[in-house]
């Protein structure tokens, strides 16, 4: 297991990794800066805008811009993010079961 992971090569849980990122009443500044990001399901659930994953495969978050080689991956909503990714340490068991998830990680 990679002990230190790098955020900008990786972006698993930004990406494929996950496929829902919540936003829940707590979330405030998600909730009122980042309104065009957030969507209201029928069933009362938010979460965040997806976008096609450029593999054709999977999705991923459209706060994420980069690919990781080029670019490194960023969260342009970094300030406003929601607490299910504030509280998602590089290093802890989410952070390599995403990276499992993309084949980053063994
Ligand atoms: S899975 Fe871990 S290393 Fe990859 S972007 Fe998320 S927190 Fe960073
Ligand atoms: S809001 Fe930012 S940190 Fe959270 S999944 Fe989207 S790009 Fe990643």
């Amino acid at each position: 297991m990679d002990p230190t992971p790098d955020c900008a090569t990786c972006g698993a849980c930004c990406r494929e990794a996950f496929d829902s990122v919540p936003v829940v009443d707590t979330d405030e500044r998600t909730l009122a800066r980042q309104r065009d990001l957030v969507v209201h399901h029928d069933d009362g659930w938010r979460d965040l805008q997806r976008t096609a994953a450029p593999s054709g495969c999977g999705s991923r978050c459209a706060a994420l811009i980069g690919d990781g080689e080029l670019a490194p991956y960023r969260c342009t909503i970094y300030d406003d993010r929601p607490a299910a990714c504030s509280e998602l340490e590089v290093g802890s068991e989410n952070c390599h079961l995403a990276r499992r998830r993309v084949g980053l990680s063994t």
